[in-house]
């Protein structure tokens, strides 16, 4: 569908990466509103041209239903919370026409099959469950209700209708619930491929090829706002020792509890990579560079402070930090990334466990060392 049809159908509306399902179905409720409202009214037109000898009661309940499905459609263009609310309002309607049909439109010998029709629209609109529950109801109300029509149909015919709709409802609920069950596997198996294309396996952080792509958004933003922004690039001090004297494993247990510990320094719209063996990166929107100093001496000092238990023994980690702020005018992130590198190997030249800012205007002190004192 062109972009113009979709936006004419179904107004500005967004849906998220987890609300496929939500998002088919609200298209396609909309659709049928539409197409609701349209046939309905060419029947209407047929009506008061004499075409189509319906009169009387069920032209008015018609009319309504005409007027009832256009305006359920325009009230929920472009808005899918009400999906729920207005599928519910469209299925009571359906089905107070369709009996409407029955008492009212005795020439029309066909008009049972309306109820067939509400079978699969009511499992694709409502699920499962309400589907099952109005298909039965459905059914056992024909059951009982067929001997009040003023023009009742053959009990040959009603048992005839009663079983094929049975046999419909039943393919509809085994249908549903398969495709129900694969689209959920498959939404779940795509999840975890995402997660593991995107994410590191060790320490669960964003790996290197996402963290950047994360930052070029997240520049494009800041560049867009003419806000501020830092990198932080902290490299953990001796970590090959570590291997060395405590094991493979143990180095891995020190990987994951920096990586949990930076993790819970940041802020949530912060991102946070582990873009090399022992190297992590941190991107902080919103933040000047004197904020991100501060920020980078806390980190640093909660690593000093978190001591990893590998078991035997805890572990005192340190790191060394390079800070490099960027304005949001024309940096790339390859760049900013560089200089945050060159301020790390200063640190590490000036002899490890410190902090290095590039460009930093004011020295940091104990006082200014505090989450809150970043920029807001
Ligand atoms: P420096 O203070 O100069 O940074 O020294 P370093 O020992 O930290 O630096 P170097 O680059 O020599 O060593 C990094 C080590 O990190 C070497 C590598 O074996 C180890 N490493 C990389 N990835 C992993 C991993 O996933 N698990 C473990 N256990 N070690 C890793
Ligand atoms: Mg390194
Ligand atoms: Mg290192």
């Amino acid at each position: 569908m062109n972009a113009f049809l979709a936006r004419l159908f179904f107004g500005k509306v967004e849906f998220q990466e987890n609300e496929e399902y939500l998002e088919f179905r609200f298209k396609f409720l909309a659709i049928v509103l539409f197409s609701g409202a349209l046939f309905t009214l060419i029947f209407l037109v047929g009506a008061y041209s004499n075409v189509n000898p319906i009169t009387g009661g069920h032209l008015r309940s018609m009319s309504l239903f005409t007027l009832l499905a256009a305006a359920l459609w325009i009230f929920l263009r472009g808005h899918k919370k009400r999906y729920f609310v207005i599928a519910w309002i469209y299925e009571i309607a359906c089905l107070l026409e369709y009996v409407s049909a029955m008492l009212l439109v005795p020439e029309d010998e066909l008009r049972l099959l309306w109820f067939y029709t509400n079978i699969p629209g009511v499992y694709i609109l409502l699920g499962q469950r309400i589907g099952l529950a109005i298909s039965l109801s459905t059914i056992v109300g024909l059951a009982l209700g067929n001997a009040q029509l003023p023009h009742p149909y053959s009990e040959n015919a009603i048992a005839t209708a009663l079983v094929s709709m049975t046999y419909l409802t039943l393919f509809f609920h085994v249908f549903g619930a398969r495709s129900f069950y694969y689209y959920t596997r498959m939404r779940d198996a795509n999840r975890r491929l995402l997660q593991m294309a995107t994410h590191d396996m060790l320490t669960g952080i964003l790996n290197a090829r996402a963290y950047y792509e994360r930052c070029d958004a997240l520049i494009n933003l800041s560049r867009r706002a003419q806000t501020p922004f830092a990198v932080l690039f902290i490299d953990l001090d001796h970590f090959k020792s570590i291997n060395d004297n405590h094991g493979h494993a143990a180095g891995d247990i020190v990987l994951k509890s920096i990586a949990e510990c930076l993790r819970s320094g940041i802020r949530q719209s912060d991102a946070l990579g582990r873009i090399g063996g022992e190297e992590f990166s941190i991107f902080l929107p919103n933040t000047d560079i004197n904020g991100a100093c501060q920020l980078a001496e806390v980190l640093r000092r909660a690593i000093e402070a978190c001591m990893p238990d590998i078991g035997s023994q805890r572990l005192k980690v340190t790191p060394s930090i390079g800070v490099a702020g960027g304005t949001g005018a024309r940096d790339i992130m390859r760049d900013i990334q560089k200089r945050a590198d060159e301020a790390m190997y200063a640190a590490k030249a000036a002899g490890r466990n410190r902090v290095t800012c590039l460009d930093a205007p004011t020295p940091i002190t104990d006082a200014q060392i505090s989450l809150e004192a970043r920029t807001a």
